[in-house]
Order: structure tokens, then sequence, then C-alpha cells
């Protein structure tokens, strides 16, 4: 496994490769949920490539970019373990050079949910991804199911750029209690911890509802939401029974819908979302 820290380096390594490569953008402090986007790039490409960066342009002012959690070592022992063959650790300076302003926008689809509760954030992710593609020139990019918003920027971004390459969305992993494996997860204390199974109870708690023929996303929203007002550490951001394209708030489902949420427990601000299918 080759590590790689600047842009020259990485285009000369990249200008060697001939077959086709699955690449998996990161922020690090890699788990499980990182390694199933590693194992499905492995299987699907002749090279994986996977980049680690915590892009500060996606985080708010009040927000953890500064106290993200780090460790490169553990980081590259899992990738090294899961088959990867290149890893790009660029530094602030590399990716955001003096003078940089040039940032892709993604309209609609970015100014609900996360976008309207962490203003610029969009911005951010779509512009870093944007100038990943761009470097590392991947056939198929893997994403996780679990930032579901994010991958709906990604590929209005990419059809609408004529990106020459497949979004792959992976399903959420998830810890034995249900809880979404994060990076964040970390910041919880163990009293914290046991509180933030209450995302995951209020998702199966929509779909309860919704498989017994509830159809009412207000009486599905409000079920959840009681039951998260049950966690004293929990405060809600919002709880969300949206259309999985365009992640407009229904009134009634009529087919398919996404229930999905953002709760702080805590300090931590966790999200969480489940499809409502069949
Ligand atoms: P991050 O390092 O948080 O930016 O995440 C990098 C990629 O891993 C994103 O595509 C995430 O959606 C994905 N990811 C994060 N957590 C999980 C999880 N629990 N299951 C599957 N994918 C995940």
């Amino acid at each position: 496994m080759k590590l790689i820290e600047s842009i020259v380096d990485f285009r000369k390594q990249r200008r060697s490769i001939k077959g086709t490569v699955g690449f998996v953008p990161t922020m690090g402090y890699l788990h499980e949920g990182h390694l199933s986007l590693v194992r499905l790039a492995r299987q699907e490409s002749a090279d994986v490539i996977v980049s680690i960066f915590v892009n500060p342009t996606q985080f708010g002012p009040r927000e953890d970019n500064a106290i993200y959690p780090r460790d490169i070592p553990r980081d590259l022992d899992m990738l090294e373990e899961a088959g990867t063959d290149l890893v790009f650790i660029p530094s602030e300076a590399e990716i955001y050079p003096e003078g940089f302003s040039t940032w892709v926008e993604v309209k609609g689809i970015s100014e609900c949910l996360e976008g309207a509760h962490r203003p610029g954030h969009f911005r951010g992710v779509a512009t870093i991804v944007a100038k990943l593609f761009n470097l590392v020139q991947p056939d198929r990019a893997y994403f996780g199911q679990k930032d579901v918003q994010q991958v709906l920027v990604i590929k209005r971004m990419v059809t609408d750029l004529g990106m020459p390459l497949e979004i792959v969305v992976c399903p959420t992993i998830r810890e034995q209690d249900g809880l979404a494996m994060s990076s964040r997860n970390s910041y919880l204390n163990p009293r914290e911890r046991k509180a933030a199974v209450v995302l995951h109870d209020s998702l199966i708690l929509g779909q309860k509802l919704w498989r017994e023929g509830e159809r009412s996303a207000k009486s599905i929203r409000s079920e959840m939401t009681t039951l998260i007002q049950g966690e004293p550490l929990a405060k809600i951001d919002y709880v969300s029974i949206a259309d999985t394209e365009t992640l407009a708030e229904l009134d009634d489902i009529k087919g398919e819908a996404l229930a999905s949420l953002a709760v702080k427990i805590g300090k931590t601000r966790l999200i969480d979302n489940i499809v409502l299918i069949r």
C-alpha cells in the first residue's frame, strides 16, 4: 500500500495506473462503515484509492473541525488490511492553496435537512469531492447511505457536470444495538452512548408504523419525535419523512419514503436514516 501526501506525487502515481479505479473519500478515524466501502471497491476495481482529509470548508464556525478525531497510523493499518492500494492524505494547504476561490454549489437538494441546519456544509462537500474526483479520476466512487443527502448532492453534481464516473451507494453499517457507526460516536461518554440508540429506535418505530399501514407522515413524525423526547440527553434538530429523491417533506406517503433525523446527544450531533420500503 502506497501513501502519498502531495498532489504532484499523486498525479505521477495515478498516471501509472492503467486498470479501473475504485475511490473511497473519507475524513479518517475509520470504522467498519468506511471499511465496507473499501471492501466493495476492492471487489469491483483493479486499484483501490482511499483519501483521508478532514475538510475544513464543510464545517460551520461553531462545529467540530479542530477536534475531529484523528488516528492516521490506525487508519493505515485498517486500510492495508482491507486491500487498499493507495492512500492519499493531502494537507489543507495542498487542497486549498492561497487565494482559493472556486466553489461547487448544488442548489435545491442541498438546501433542506442537513443543508438547512448546517449552512455551507454541502458547498464544502461538493467542492472537495469535485476536487478529489478531478485528481483521482476514478471509475467508481463509493459513498455510505448513512449520509443519504450527501449521496443525492453528489449524484446531482456528477450528472450536472458530466463527470465520467459511477456513484456506488453502500448500506449503513451499525453497532449491535443499531447505532449507525460514525467517527463522531467516539465523542459519546458511556451514558450518552446508551442514549444514542434512540435514533435507531425511532427509525425502527417509524418503519413499524409504516409497515402496519400508517400513511400519514405527520403521525409517523410525531410518534418518532415523542419517542426521542423520552430520552433526556437527546435534543432533536429534525425528524423528517420525505420523498426519497427530492427530499421534499411528505403529507401522505404514497410509495416509499425516507425517514431521516438529526439529534444531538449531549454536544454530539448524530444523523441516521432508513428507507420505508417493502
Ligand atoms: P466520513 O469519514 O464521515 O466523511 O465518511 C466517509 C464515507 O463513509 C461517507 O461516504 C460516509 O457516508 C461513509 N460512512 C460513514 N459511516 C458509515 C456507516 N456507518 N456505514 C456505511 N458507510 C458509512
